[in-house]
């Protein structure tokens, strides 16, 4: 059993009311930490610390953050393979995504914040014919709450984390309370990075009525910056509102991925598995709503259904494993429903579509890749997010068509096209209202861009400049020349 403690102003503390909770690993629903049960009064002592250590680490030139941040990354490579298996032990996704992903990844968040800070400039309006010169400074924002989501754990707690410290805020994170462990020993490398005590804390916990919400009202929290569920968003705006604090959210999502009857098939039909079952399905992108044009519906059908057929479902400590278990139980029954529902609804089960019961895996919560063909898209298995190995696969005659179906829904997270033809391309990138379109690939990103969602898919963007837009207070000063 890890023991995993609330990491504040720089030292690993217990709650103050000595409450504790269970990390269960989903490979076998065994406990595996004993972690730190925060409550607000321990929310309150993280944010008292951030705020402490604010005016110096925002004073810090960008150049000596950056050492230090550098230094957490090389922190993160060298302990990638602990960071992994915790990771895979924790949340249930395999070996080799935590391995050579997810920590990869988290490290290049350090990486390209803390350069990225270094380098980026603010704008000057010069009227000389005014006599006047405008230009903008940019101050760190203050103290930001971070609270993140259990299905990419480090990945994304390093996303919205790295940023606003590089820009010179201090951080209170709170990880998802189904998968605490690598925050922690995140917190251990940044301590050992030399990060002075109070820049990144960690309070471990539940959101409603716990540690969470208790950072979303806090007065001397500044900002929230929040991935998670969209029903989540809500909450945390309405709390949030008292204090008009800033938000940047990133929330669910119900993605099209539109197979073209000129795709290149093989590409497709591997860029479409990768889409749906990549990290069991629990991907906010996912490509969960699969509209294939009608002309290639049952050949490419035929061959989705054999890929998933062939997935490698099984321990995700294994690295041969291409699909672990689902994070818990309770998220399993979840899928489970689903599946029932959207039979109910009269999508028609190609494959998949039960738990795994056999041998050691029995244990755990292992779901089948699941396919339904014939779906029609105003079925609430295909309104809601699953947030599972579950693809709803619907057919269509026209782009049109297509970029309609897309459209109907309550999320704009992302989407997926896979055509030959340049106009199509362009055409469903521009009119599919989505905060990312990807044209005959999946999950490529540039941290430069922009990320986020339409709809009730997100608030605000995050990445490069939006990042810093968002971590940073504009000022404008407005000089008279003589
Ligand atoms: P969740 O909303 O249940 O929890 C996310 C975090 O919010 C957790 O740390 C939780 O403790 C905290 N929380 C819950 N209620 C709170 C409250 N009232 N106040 C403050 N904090 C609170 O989401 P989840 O189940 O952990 O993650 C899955 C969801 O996240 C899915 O909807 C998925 O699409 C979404 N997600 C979105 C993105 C994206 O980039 N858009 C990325 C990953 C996951």
């Amino acid at each position: 059993m890890k023991d995993v403690q609330h990491f504040i102003g720089g030292e690993f503390v217990g709650s103050a009311d000595g409450k504790t909770f269970e990390s269960i690993s989903p490979i076998d629903n065994q406990a595996i930490a004993t972690v730190a049960e925060g409550s607000a009064e321990d929310a309150a002592r993280a944010v008292q610390a951030a705020r402490a250590a604010f005016p110096g680490w925002a004073a810090m030139a960008p150049s000596d953050r950056k050492k230090i941040l550098h230094r957490v990354a090389v922190g993160i490579e060298e302990r990638l393979e602990e960071l992994a298996e915790w990771e895979t032990l924790d949340m249930g996704k395999t070996i080799t995504a935590a391995r050579t992903k997810d920590m990869p990844r988290s490290a290049h968040n350090f990486r390209f914040f803390a350069d990225y800070a270094e380098q980026v400039g603010t704008h000057a309006y010069p009227k000389p014919w005014d006599g006047v010169l405008t230009y903008t400074l940019r101050e760190p924002l203050g103290v930001v709450a971070s609270i993140s989501p259990w299905n990419f754990p480090m990945m994304l707690l390093t996303w919205k984390t790295t940023p606003a410290l590089a820009f010179g805020c201090t951080v209170v994170a709170k990880p998802a309370e189904q998968s605490p462990i690598t925050a922690s020993i995140l917190a251990e490398i940044c301590a050992e990075a030399g990060m002075p005590p109070g820049v990144f804390n960690v309070v471990n916990g539940f959101g409603p009525d716990a540690a969470g919400e208790a950072l979303t009202t806090h007065p001397e929290v500044d900002a929230v910056t929040f991935t998670g569920e969209s029903n989540t968003g809500r909450s945390i705006m309405r709390n949030a509102a008292g204090g008009l604090k800033k938000l940047s959210f990133e929330m669910g999502g119900k993605s099209a991925n539109i197979v073209c009857e000129d795709a290149d098939m093989d590409e497709a039909v591997a860029g479409s598995l990768r889409g749906i079952f990549t990290n069991q399905g629990e991907v906010c992108l996912a490509g969960s709503r699969l509209l294939v044009q009608r002309s290639v519906y049952e050949e490419f059908l035929a061959r989705f259904v054999e890929g998933a057929e062939a997935y490698v479902v099984g321990d995700p400590r294994d690295a041969s494993t291409q699909l672990g278990p689902l994070v818990s139980t309770e998220h399993m029954e979840k899928v489970l429903s689903y599946i029932d529902l959207a039979q109910e609804e009269g999508a028609k089960l190609m494959t998949g579509g039960h738990r795994i019961t056999e041998g050691a895996l029995a244990a755990g919560n292992y779901v089948a890749p699941t396919i339904f063909a014939d779906a029609d898209n105003s079925m609430r298995a295909c309104q809601d997010e699953i947030f599972g190995p579950v693809e709803m696969v619907m057919p269509f005659d026209t782009v049109d068509e297509a970029i309609a179906i897309a459209n109907e829904s309550r999320y704009g997270l992302a989407g997926m096209v896979w055509t030959q033809n340049l106009n199509t391309a362009h055409k469903v990138a521009r009119e599919v209202k989505t905060g990312t379109m990807w044209v005959n690939c999946f999950f490529v990103r540039d941290l430069r861009a922009p990320f986020g969602g339409y709809k009730d898919s997100g608030m605000g963007r995050e990445g490069g400049e939006y990042s810093y837009e968002f971590f940073t207070e504009s000022k404008a000063v407005v000089m008279k020349l003589s």
